[in-house]
């Protein structure tokens, strides 16, 4: 695979087009260009340069492949492809408050979450920075959006993979992704979502990328969380309590918990309740989403009325908390499941 222009910040693209002796302002034209979600075939550049550049660059890191509208509520979902044939997804929701993307950091996964699809075939490999970037310059500019006026709102970074399993790569994105004179997505308008990786929340903390902190909790005892996530075996919940209350420290911003209910793992009165004892007194909140059933993980959901109790429970002892609705019901399910239905439909194809 050649390189990926996107990685590079403006400053970095200043230097590129000095070391091949082009003109400054080329420069800017190249860098806006780019941050408009086009081709590097599509600027307007001198033929030589834009062939320099094409024997190096990958002209599309990130394509999309087909893309999925519900009917119920427009939310799409976004099948990509990878310079090197590796499939990601996405998903585009419309909210009150503007379009929210969800992004993938790596494709596949290594964490092994019973309940996950993303995970299923393990860690392919780790999105760069320009990939994970250009997911959003590619939907922004497919929605009619531009730099000025963008179609992307907010992003979750709560597609396939582990964000701080790719701790460089992800720092990299978020500070591209929130440059002023970039696409300038505000830092307040990005979440990031981890499975609990406790050094790299706190060394995240002193990074200066003060975003929306989400932490999987589902569980509110180790013993429990260990039959969900694996990564459950090398930090404690009372370590990411820890790592959680550092965070608050460094940013002053509140910090959730990703908390999806599970047919008789995690979702009893008794879980509410030591729920509640645990994150007492916090500055958290909580976001309830009954389990998106994967078919080849077995876990079955809860019903609304059983999640609704769950809340209740929360509510009445003083805990912030919300039950999210799921969204696209009518394209497929939870992140990961489009991605391993296309996979195994293209199987089965072969085998035919
Ligand atoms: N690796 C990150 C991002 C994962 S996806 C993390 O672990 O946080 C974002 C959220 O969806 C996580 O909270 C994850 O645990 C949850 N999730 C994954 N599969 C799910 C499913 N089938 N049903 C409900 N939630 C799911």
């Amino acid at each position: 695979m050649k390189k990926i222009l996107q990685d590079l910040s403006r400053g970095e693209i200043e230097k590129l087009v000095e070391t091949h002796g082009e003109k400054k302002y080329r420069a800017q034209q190249l860098y806006t260009g780019l941050m408009q979600g086009k081709k590097i075939s599509e600027l307007p550049l001198p033929a030589a340069f834009r062939e320099a550049l094409l024997s190096e660059y990958e002209d599309e890191p990130v394509r999309v492949r087909e893309v999925f509208s519900s009917q119920e509520d427009g939310t799409k979902k976004f099948l990509f492809e990878l310079a090197d044939g590796n499939l990601i997804e996405g998903v585009l929701m419309q909210y009150k408050y503007g379009a929210t993307q969800c992004v993938s950091t790596q494709a596949g996964c290594r964490m092994g979450c019973k309940f996950c699809a993303s995970t299923l075939g393990g860690l392919i490999r780790n999105l760069t920075a320009g990939e994970i970037l250009s997911q959003i310059l590619t939907v922004n500019r497919l929605q009619g959006g531009t730099t000025e006026k963008r179609a992307v709102k907010n992003v979750v970074l709560m597609g396939s993979g582990e964000p701080f399993d790719n701790y460089g790569e992800v720092v990299r994105f978020l500070r591209n992704a929130t440059a002023e004179d970039g696409i300038g997505i505000s830092i307040r308008n990005i979440s990031l979502s981890t499975c609990g990786l406790v050094p790299e929340m706190k060394r995240f903390a002193s990074e200066g990328l003060p975003l929306n902190l989400t932490v999987s909790l589902h569980a509110s005892s180790d013993e429990e969380r260990q039959r969900l996530m694996p990564v459950a075996r090398a930090y404690s919940i009372a370590q990411i309590l820890d790592a959680c209350a550092y965070y608050f420290e460094k940013t002053s911003r509140r910090y959730i918990f990703e908390y999806s209910l599970v047919a008789g793992e995690n979702c009893d009165e008794a879980h509410a309740l030591a729920l509640a004892r645990l994150l007492k007194g916090k500055p958290c909140h909580v976001n309830l989403i009954r389990l998106n059933e994967v078919k080849e993980r077995g876990l079955k959901t809860v019903t609304e009325k059983e999640a609704y109790r769950f809340l209740g429970v929360l509510e009445k002892n003083k805990i912030s908390a919300t039950l999210r609705r799921s969204m696209g019901g009518d394209i497929g399910g939870a992140c990961g499941q489009l991605r391993a239905s296309y996979l195994a439909e293209k199987e089965k194809i072969h085998e035919d």
